[in-house]
């Protein structure tokens, strides 16, 4: 088998690939941190901007922007913190040590020079890393900046079984793609990118089945839509567009956060629709009718598919320039390797591509919120302007969204167009909600919201008990015990 790596003539000039990653790095870096601080200062705004003064009241409007100041903050530090290890990692050849770190594949009695090995130990290193490091940032931002604005839903428990569930699932779906990938690479000859390409396209298909059906139920509970007005005018919509509308979810997602959505999947004539459980909660029929209509917009103007169509143009674009470097040697080498894998040279290949991964980003931004005033024009002419005004207002409301972004900021990094662009280009949007519906929604969010955190509370409180007595005689939870003193 030729998957050990071949020797490399380290000898030869070469050019300061490197250097070059870090340089666009860096500026990039300098870029988006003056965007971040250019959006922090608006979050310090307290005045509720003109345009939505006529919905957005001013202690709404206050403590929106303190979460959204709260969560800048912490993003800034992060990426701060981010950068300088990637620079670091990048400076130090951390990709070339891990990968040529033998030690570790021969300790548990496997052939080190196999690259099937190495890059599963590499991809799982890298893996493990990244995750211990983001851990504390998680918990953070979790359990300290949205507990205290009243935003987080999540238990620790939760937040350790996804962290276990989902390592799992990324170890089992490196065991299945790395040998592939090598395997494909190395049988491919001269046109391996045609076959590595078609891998990809067959493998993502496969995952979009996958996903939604096995994976995604996992992490959540899917259950149908109540019988009532809801379910009817849903499916109604979806008869009068043709839409085959197969299945009606309400998925359990307030056990993560507050944030509100909702999204359709599935191939052919069978499709399926996903509402968010706080959709129910903080919408109004009607609305969540115009929302759904919102995204039907999408399936029916093909933006999946145009989506899908530029990411596999672009992959191929990628593979095919890569096949003309895949055999040079000195990008390697810049790159602190001694011996020539044909894994490496995509990996770094993928280093030395990203300024052109970063301007396609940029342009999928865009695309996106094209996509997005299409799928509202949509609704608005299935007859839901005022509705889904309305359900977008609320939305931003409830979900803390940006209310006061920086127009350069939200240039570059929104893939929604803000509240205010969106509704005007609905119309005329300053009296669409009376103060007392809004006041009067209020308050029936927080009866909501009241009784189910009494019902949870309940149900917390039963599983606690039944717990203590399974413990009993056991001293593995000394805090528990303690809160019983
Ligand atoms: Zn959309």
């Amino acid at each position: 088998m030729g998957i050990a790596g071949r020797d490399m003539d380290t000898t030869t000039d070469v050019y300061p690939y490197l250097a070059f990653v870090m340089l666009f790095k860096l500026v990039i870096f300098v870029f988006e941190a003056f965007l971040d601080f250019r959006q922090y200062a608006k979050f310090k705004d307290m005045q509720v901007p003109a345009d939505i003064r006529g919905f957005v009241k001013e202690k709404v409007f206050k403590d929106s922007q303190a979460y959204n100041k709260d969560m800048k903050k912490f993003s800034i530090i992060k990426s701060f913190v981010d950068f300088v290890w990637e620079m670091a990692s990048l400076y130090f050849l951390l990709l070339a040590f891990i990968w040529e770190y033998e030690a570790g594949i021969a300790y548990i009695g496997l052939d080190p020079t196999n690259e099937i090995y190495k890059a599963f130990f590499t991809f799982f290193c890298l893996y493990m890393i990244s995750t211990v490091m983001s851990i504390p940032w998680s918990l953070y931002s979790n359990f300290v900046i949205k507990q205290k604005h009243g935003f987080n839903t999540m238990t620790l428990k939760l937040f350790i079984t996804d962290l276990i569930k989902s390592s799992i699932l990324v170890v089992i779906l490196m065991a299945i793609v790395i040998p592939l990938i090598v395997k494909i690479i190395e049988w491919g000859g001269e046109h391996f990118y045609l076959y590595l390409f078609t891998f990809v396209v067959i493998f993502t298909f496969i995952m979009m089945w996958i996903v939604p059906n096995f994976i995604m139920p996992l992490f959540n509970k899917y259950e149908d839509v109540e019988e009532g007005d809801l379910k009817k005018k849903i499916y109604a919509l979806a008869d009068k567009l043709n839409f085959p509308l197969k299945k009606l979810f309400v998925v359990d997602h307030s056990q993560r956060s507050n944030h509100s959505n909702a999204y359709f999947f599935g191939f052919g004539s069978n499709k399926r629709i996903v509402l968010f459980d706080n959709l129910l909660k903080h919408l109004e029929t009607d609305e969540i009718v115009a929302v759904v209509g919102h995204e039907l917009g999408h399936w029916s103007m093909y933006h999946n598919l145009l989506n899908m169509i530029i990411s596999f143009s672009s992959l191929f674009v990628t593979f095919y320039v890569f096949s003309f470097v895949i055999e040079r040697d000195d990008i390697l080498i810049d790159f602190g390797f001694t011996k020539h894998y044909n894994l490496v040279a995509l990996l770094v290949f993928m280093e030395i591509y990203s300024p052109v991964d970063y301007i396609q980003n940029l342009i999928r931004t865009f695309i996106t919120r094209i996509f997005e005033f299409q799928a509202d024009r949509f609704a608005n002419d299935l007859g839901y302007k005022k509705e889904l005004m309305k359900g977008l207002i609320r939305l931003h409301i409830k979900n803390k969204a940006n209310l006061n972004p920086d127009p350069l900021y939200a240039t570059y990094h929104f893939s929604h167009p803000e509240l205010v662009e969106r509704l005007r280009a609905l119309g005329d949007f300053h009296d669409i909600i009376t103060s007392e519906e809004l006041d009067k929604w209020e308050e029936e969010v927080k009866a909501k919201e009241e009784k189910e955190k009494v019902e949870k509370d309940k149900a917390t409180k039963e599983e606690e008990q039944s717990l203590l007595k399974e413990g009993e005689g056991e001293s593995e939870e000394p805090t528990e015990k303690l809160k019983e003193d």
